[in-house]
């Protein structure tokens, strides 16, 4: 299907690079690092190197200069192999690298999107708490300004790449009595004190990203480490996501296109009553709802990826194309893989084979960056607000 779209060789060239790179270097140890959860350094060091880290920044601050499409065509290739090692490429490109680069100064650019972009360091976005998700304008944690820098402190938590990260975007209260117009966000440097790395999250799936709570205790950040001006924390945070969902829908997209290709081989090999199961009705269109969905994931994030590339030049938001691709592909995520187990029956509940993963790390597409409720209200509050 994909093969109806225009791609430039570049796209092509980089899609062909990732692909490789995820089926002889993820592949044969993406099993094995869910198992013991551990974070695979050395694959995403090589990622780093290839330029997937940083795919949309410029070269000047040390990113592949590419578009979006290129984006999302090397991150599905990753994903359909391992969705961990998608969210920590996914979540280093889009939820701190493209905001630095959309709301920071050349010296923060310099000094905290350089390194991560050339996947020399690792990046991470913290805006959840214990008491404050979907709601953020309910954070707890505070930022005090005394003379020439912030004072943080405060408990943030589901932070990924927490355990690992070198550099961090943290959202924090300024004014709560302003609410969501009082969070601020701030650059920080895991290095310095009062940054503290705290309980590591044991999890469903996606289990080799890892995942921590990080403690903020006095720490201090200096004035010219704020990302945009007091109070514009919210607005960054969500400009941020949009971008950032249009990586989980991919990532949901790649773990669809995995868990189908086991489930369609499967059918045309397994034998019951006599038959191929995929020649049972029951089986067959279970296969053709599959592919619709995965089809139709695809067709909504190219459109979200060219949205999101326009805005690069009229500044318009792209909320809305973001929202339903990230909301249809993580549903379809969980649709597909759901169905490959089944059809695998037994099999399909062993760890010999790797669908019980995709149906694992499938879930989570459905809750972070936004659960399926929120994407639907985003969606619905767009639409009606426009007629
Ligand atoms: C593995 C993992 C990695 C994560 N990584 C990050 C990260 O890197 N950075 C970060 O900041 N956060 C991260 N998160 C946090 C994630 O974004 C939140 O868990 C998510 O936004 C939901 O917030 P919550 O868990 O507090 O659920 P809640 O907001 O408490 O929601 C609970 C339920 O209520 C529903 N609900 C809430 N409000 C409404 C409403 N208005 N209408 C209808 N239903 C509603 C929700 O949809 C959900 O079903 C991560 C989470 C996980 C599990």
């Amino acid at each position: 299907m994909s093969e109806l779209f225009p791609f430039s060789k570049e796209h092509e060239m980089l899609r062909s690079a990732a692909r490789d790179f995820a089926q002889n270097e993820i592949a044969p140890i993406a099993a094995e690092f869910d198992e013991s959860g551990e974070f695979p350094y050395k694959t995403i060091k090589k990622m780093g190197e290839m330029g997937l880290m940083g795919i949309e920044i410029p070269e000047e601050y040390g990113g592949a200069g590419m578009d979006t499409l290129s984006y999302v065509l090397a991150l599905e290739e990753i994903c359909k192999v391992d969705a961990a090692h998608g969210v920590i490429m996914s979540v280093n490109n889009s939820l701190y690298c493209f905001g630095i680069n959309k709301f920071g100064t050349d010296a923060q650019k310099e000094k905290f999107l350089r390194p991560v972009a050339s996947g020399s360091s690792i990046g991470a976005y913290s805006l959840t708490e214990p008491m404050s998700g979907s709601d953020a304008g309910t954070m707890r944690s505070r930022a005090v300004l005394d003379g020439d820098a912030y004072v943080l402190n405060g408990r943030k938590s589901w932070v990924t790449s927490g355990p690992v990260a070198d550099f961090m975007v943290v959202f924090m209260m300024t004014d709560p009595d302003k609410k969501q117009k009082g969070i601020t966000a701030f650059l920080v440097d895991a290095k310095k004190p009062g940054f503290i790395r705290g309980k590591k999250e044991p999890k469903l799936g996606i289990r080799a990203s890892a995942t921590s709570e990080i403690v903020f205790e006095d720490y201090h950040c200096p004035v010219e480490d704020r990302l945009g001006q007091e109070g514009e924390g919210f607005k960054i945070a969500m400009a941020v996501l949009d971008a950032g969902r249009i990586g989980i829908a991919t990532q949901a997209l790649g773990i669809s296109e995995a868990a189908y290709d086991a489930a369609a081989n499967y059918a045309n090999e397994r034998e019951a009553f006599g038959q191929k199961i995929g020649e049972f009705q029951g089986i067959s269109f279970k296969i053709a709802d599959m592919k619709t969905r995965i089809e139709a994931s695809r067709l909504l994030i190219y459109q979200a990826a060219l949205a999101k590339e326009n805005s690069k030049i009229t500044g318009q938001r792209y909320s809305l194309e973001a929202s339903m691709a990230k909301l249809f592909a993580s549903e379809t995520a969980m649709f597909v893989s759901h169905a490959a187990v089944q059809i695998h029956g037994g099999m399909g509940y062993s760890k010999e084979l790797p669908v019980e993963r995709y149906f694992r790390d499938a879930k989570i597409t459905e809750i972070y960056e936004g659960t399926s409720e929120i994407q639907r209200l985003v969606i619905a509050r767009i639409e009606l607000n426009q007629r």
